[in-house]
C-alpha cells in the first residue's frame, strides 16, 4: 500500500499507482505535490529499478526513499529528496562485489516550462538545485532512480585494503604464451 501524507491538511491518502513496470510506486502531480506539501516515504526493491540492474552484482535488497514537497525559501514549488541504502556493486579491480553505502540527497525548484528554466550565468540560477519540469504525472521512480546513477562512481572499488585484485584484472588471463609453457610443464611432469 502506497500512502502520501499532506503536510498541509495532515490527510493521508492512497497515491495513484502504476501498473506493470513500477508497481506501487507512486505518480504525482508535480505542482501539486510541491504546492500541497506532501511528502512520500517508501521502501522500494532494487529490482524495481530497470535501468540501475546492470550496474549491480545482485538485485537483492530495498533502497528507503524520502521525497519531500515544499516552497523553498523565495516562494518557488520544490522538492527534497533522500534515497538510503546499500547497493552491491561489482569492483573494477578484482571483480568481486562490495557493498556501497547510498546516501543520497537533492533538491529541485519545480519550473512550469524549459523556458522557465533560469539559464546558468543569471542571478537567478541556484546551482545548489536541479531544475524540473512540472508535470501532471510524474514516476517518482524515475526522479529516485536518475538520483542514483547519477551517484554511482564511475569505477567502483573496493577500498584498497578490502580489494584482493592488483588493478591488472584485463591483464590476468593468461597470454597464449603461458599457457604453451604450462602445457610443457605438465607434459614433462607425465614423461
Ligand atoms: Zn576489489
Amino acid at each position: 500500500m502506497v500512502l502520501i501524507f499532506d503536510r498541509g491538511t495532515g490527510k493521508l491518502y492512497h497515491a495513484r499507482l502504476m501498473t506493470a513496470q513500477a508497481i506501487n510506486v507512486p505518480v504525482i502531480n508535480s505542482l501539486d505535490f510541491a504546492r500541497k506539501a506532501q511528502e512520500f516515504r517508501d521502501i522500494i526493491p532494487l529490482l524495481r529499478f530497470s535501468r540501475l540492474g546492470e550496474y549491480l552484482a545482485d538485485t537483492d535488497g530495498a533502497l528507503e526513499i524520502t521525497l519531500i514537497g515544499k516552497t523553498d525559501m523565495s516562494g518557488k514549488p520544490a522538492f527534497h529528496l533522500v534515497v538510503q541504502g546499500v547497493l552491491k556493486l561489482v569492483c573494477q579491480r578484482c571483480l568481486d562485489s562490495f557493498e556501497y553505502p547510498l546516501d543520497v540527497a537533492a533538491d529541485y525548484v519545480i519550473v512550469t516550462s524549459e523556458n522557465a528554466i533560469p539559464s546558468p550565468d543569471s542571478d537567478e540560477y541556484d546551482d545548489e538545485v536541479d531544475y524540473l519540469v512540472a508535470e501532471t504525472q510524474m514516476p517518482v521512480i524515475d526522479l529516485v532512480e536518475d538520483e542514483i546513477l547519477l551517484a554511482l562512481p564511475l569505477a567502483p572499488k573496493h577500498a584498497e585494503n578490502e580489494c584482493g585484485g592488483t588493478g591488472r584484472v584485463e591483464l590476468e588471463k593468461p597470454s597464449p604464451f603461458a599457457v604453451l609453457k604450462g602445457f610443457k610443464a605438465g607434459k614433462s611432469q607425465n614423461d
